[in-house]
């Protein structure tokens, strides 16, 4: 373990963040305090290393999320059709693709099934074990700056939670640019810090990216800006943000040397259909479309339901209010009449007395005559 003290943009001057982390001003990164060297990421040991099987089967599943063998069937019909549909948008089958950190490989058979020339990569030789007994996907065992891939022989890297991860990032995506062929097409999803934000500023508004603050594994972490700058840095200027899968505290974006250009969905669609699986992933991305479909109808029914329920509490309070009102100002009429019916009796009694005593009965009606 070393202490950062230059970030990967070149900066020096970086501020602190917490215990942990220390912030960079210039591209709105946090980098991990201490920074273990890249042999930390080689796995010679499944059951010692970091990266080992253990990190999926213990690290991960102590934090709360599904085992490598349940995310191998909850993943493929959410977060990697979410990852399908852009890989589809910006480089249509049939095209080579990597998937970087490809853990249990159900993003890499995706992608193969529509129609596309893909292989995974993780660092775990378990894990990759794994992933071809599930998927029967070909998958690389370790660092991609270590792999033996041709330059400009891929049209899209897929790096999917894998950035945060890494000591040297700008190496890794100068390594990605180097492997895309000219318009080859970068996806990342990392988490994304939102810039400029202290550490007390996340905390006093419960900001769910403090979820990510594990400066274990998390060594980077970057704001919108800071992934900007990197891929440009790297050679993949062109940087358009999409809507992530995990809205509240990842961002996700295609990175290009050139120009981003979305396919038309008619000729997705030709491209899909054009091979017997490509026809069942098609089948998958509509029951999926339907599906959102009906959650947002359900979403939007759901808040008129809301709206119909709080616009009918607050004509009952009005009405409750209505009626104390009119409760108060009964009470406060029943008090006047008692008034008045006693200052009438007082009256009426004191005009008896005075009658009475003109027609002369008075000896029977003053004690004191
Ligand atoms: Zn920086």
């Amino acid at each position: 373990m070393a202490g950062s003290e230059t970030c990967w943009c070149g900066n020096r001057d970086l501020l602190p963040f917490s215990e942990a982390y220390r912030r960079c001003p210039n591209c709105e990164s946090l980098l991990a305090a201490h920074m273990p060297d890249g042999a930390s990421f080689r796995v010679t040991d499944d059951e010692r290393d970091f990266y080992g099987r253990r990190y999926f089967e213990e690290y991960a599943a102590a934090r709360g999320f599904p085992t490598l063998r349940e995310r191998a069937r909850l993943d493929l019909a959410e977060r990697c059709l979410h990852w399908l549909r852009a890989v589809l948008a910006y480089q249509p089958p049939p095209a080579a693709a990597l998937d970087v950190g490809s853990a249990h490989g159900g993003f890499v058979a995706l992608l193969r099934w529509a129609g596309y020339d893909a292989s995974g990569l993780d660092l775990s030789p378990a894990t990759n074990e794994f992933a071809r007994a599930a998927f029967g996907v070909p998958v690389l065992t370790g660092p991609l700056e270590e792999q033996d891939i041709a330059r400009s022989s891929l049209d899209v890297v897929a790096a999917l939670d894998v950035l945060e991860h890494l000591p040297d990032p700008l190496g890794f995506l100068r390594r990605v640019a180097a492997l895309l062929r000219p318009g080859g097409v970068l996806l990342l999803q990392t988490p994304c810090y939102p810039e400029g934000a202290s550490l007390a500023g996340l905390e006093s508004r419960q900001d769910r990216f403090l979820d990510h603050l594990h400066a274990d594994e998390h060594l980077h972490l970057f704001s919108k800006t800071a992934v900007g700058k990197l891929c440009a840095a790297a050679g993949l200027p062109q940087v358009v943000f999409l809507d992530p899968f995990f809205a509240h505290y990842d961002l996700f974006a295609a990175a290009s040397a050139g120009e981003l250009r979305e396919t038309p969905p008619e000729e997705v669609v030709r491209r899909l259909t054009a091979s017997p699986c490509g026809r069942l992933v098609d089948a998958l991305l509509q029951k999926d479309d339907a599906l959102r479909l009906a959650a947002a109808q359900h979403s939007r029914e759901t808040g008129e339901l809301h709206a119909r329920l709080e616009a009918s509490e607050a004509d009952r309070a009005a009405r409750l209010q209505v009626i104390e009102e009119q409760g108060r100002r009964l009470g406060a009429l029943e008090k006047e009449i008692a008034t008045l019916r006693e200052r009438l009796d007082k009256l009426s009694a004191s005009r008896l007395y005075r009658l009475l005593r003109r027609a002369g009965w008075w000896k029977w009606l003053d004690p004191d005559a």
